[in-house]
């Protein structure tokens, strides 16, 4: 039998940011509390770094820094920041190395139009070859951050422009790859979503004031309600007399990234007519369909897993269990620690109740195997605890191919499924079976969805050009693959 040293570094999925812009037309409501607690609705997206700007009659003021909403917005840092017309929040997640303080959100720059404050959830494919072109007419950045490279070809576009608006669209078609962009400005408030719509965007609204966001499940934690999806390739614009509608030129295949039902998106979250929940709960079903299984009982891997298996159960009727209690207090990632210490975390962040599994075939739904470190940790403690026969279902296909387009995958080489067939990783995961809901499956848990879907990672048929250049991370002297 086949078998491969397990990579050992954290292998979840890591995320990526999470965007948020509010246009105030209500004097009474508190624009700075309201983006404080929206990005606590997104810190699941990215717990690197937080951030927010208002802009009040022209003048931005920012609280940013590296760490999670709560250490970041002090009631000290925010009793700095005024009440202003328009805010522009972001929550962040780095796959850099080290940590780059300069790249953290809102990116605030001062151009022809006057301030521009602009949040990102993406990634630009040509990267490269903007930040080149950029470089050649003398451009400066602060920082790696895709961000940086939107903001400055948006700013680039101002001077052929009669406006703003204009000058987003003009940089649409420039831009390649994943965004969902937030830009506030001296009286604007600017939505708007790649072509493809690779990553969410909605639109609320608050009394008379106006919302767009990364995830519904933020406008319900504001008590906003939810208007509309951006449309793949659209750019909203809210200002005092109207909110206005644009679409950019190029026209291309939508692809909203599937992963973002499986883990990235919270379960209450609504996206393109998809209810996440129920996304969940239906890749649960087909999993039993797919893989059926006699067991006692089904539990979940916190917090992803969890809806799954209930829907496994429903379809199966093995009764549902709550078997592993997550310590909440340990971060979903662990940038910043060395390898050693993050085994260390991950071992004290779940522990399994011993008296629901002692003796029984126990099935556990999780959302996705990556390098095969967790699983294997997860099987582990399962046996430990006294489980008779363990039986792992996954709710997302066998990952083998990158992601361009915002979500942090590790390198080909160290995708456990490229190195083993299902039948050695089970048995390097030692687990008694093991089966992955299929590419058609994952497509039935969204078929509501009304734009089309990405599944590159899992079949390596991208709708979307792949980058062409390398990327060479001079700051951390590390070759990333855009
Ligand atoms: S390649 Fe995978 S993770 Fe990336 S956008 Fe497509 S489905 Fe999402």
């Amino acid at each position: 039998m086949k078998s491969v040293i397990i990579d050992k570094t954290i292998d979840k999925v890591n995320d990526e940011c999470g965007v948020f812009g509010f246009y105030r037309n209500n004097d009474d409501l508190d624009i700075v509390s309201i983006t404080q607690d929206a990005l606590y609705g997104l810190q699941h997206r990215g717990q690197t770094s937080a951030g927010m700007t208002i802009i009040n009659d022209g003048l931005p003021s920012s609280v940013k820094d590296l760490g999670i909403v709560s250490s970041v917005f002090t009631d000290k840092s925010l009793s700095t920041l005024p009440q202003g017309k328009i805010s522009v929040g972001h929550v962040r997640y780095t796959s850099s190395e080290y940590l780059d303080r300069a790249a953290t959100q809102p990116l605030v720059m001062s151009c022809r139009e006057g301030v521009m404050a602009l949040a990102n959830n993406g990634a630009i494919t040509n990267f490269c070859e903007i930040r080149n072109n950029l470089e050649k007419d003398g451009a400066i950045f602060q920082s790696n951050s895709h961000a940086e490279i939107i903001s400055y070809t948006i700013a680039s576009e101002i001077i052929n422009s009669k406006a703003i608006e204009e000058a987003v669209l003009k940089a649409m078609d420039k831009l390649k790859g994943a965004y969902s962009i937030v830009l506030g400005t001296r009286d604007k408030l600017i939505g708007a979503r790649d072509p493809h719509g690779f990553r969410p965007l909605c639109i609320g609204k608050l009394k008379d004031s106006y919302v767009i966001t990364s995830e519904s499940c933020v406008l319900d934690s504001i008590g906003a309600t939810f208007i509309r999806d951006v449309e793949p390739g659209e750019v909203v614009v809210v200002d005092k007399n109207s909110i206005c509608s644009y679409s950019c030129s190029k026209k291309k295949r939508t692809s909203l990234c599937l992963f973002e039902f499986v883990y990235v998106a919270r379960p209450d979250s609504v996206i393109d007519n998809v209810t996440v929940h129920l996304a969940r709960r239906k890749a649960g079903e087909i999993l039993y369909k797919e893989h059926p299984v006699e067991a006692d009982i089904v539990c979940g891997v916190p917090d992803s897993g969890l809806i799954a298996a209930q829907g496994f159960s429903t379809a199966s009727g093995i009764p549902f269990m709550t078997a592993f209690i997550k310590n909440k207090y340990i971060g979903r990632t662990y940038k910043g620690v060395n390898d050693k210490k993050s085994r260390r975390l991950l071992k004290t962040r779940l522990n399994v109740l011993k008296t629901a599994v002692k003796g029984k075939r126990v099935v556990i739904i999780d959302d996705s195997i990556v390098r095969g470190s967790t699983s294997a940790h997860i099987v582990k403690l399962m046996r430990d605890a006294g489980a008779k026969e363990v039986h792992m279902r996954i709710c997302s296909p066998p990952i083998v191919y990158p992601c361009y387009f915002g979500i942090d995958f590790p390198d080909k080489s160290h995708m456990i499924s490229n190195n083993l067939s299902l039948n050695e990783l089970k048995e390097q995961i030692n687990a008694d079976s093991l089966g992955f809901i299929s590419i058609d499956g994952l497509h039935k848990t969204a078929e509501e969805c009304n734009i089309g879907l990405c599944d590159g990672c899992f079949s390596g048929h991208y709708q979307a050009d792949e980058p062409k250049k390398i990327y060479v991370d001079k700051f951390a002297n590390k070759i990333k693959e855009f």
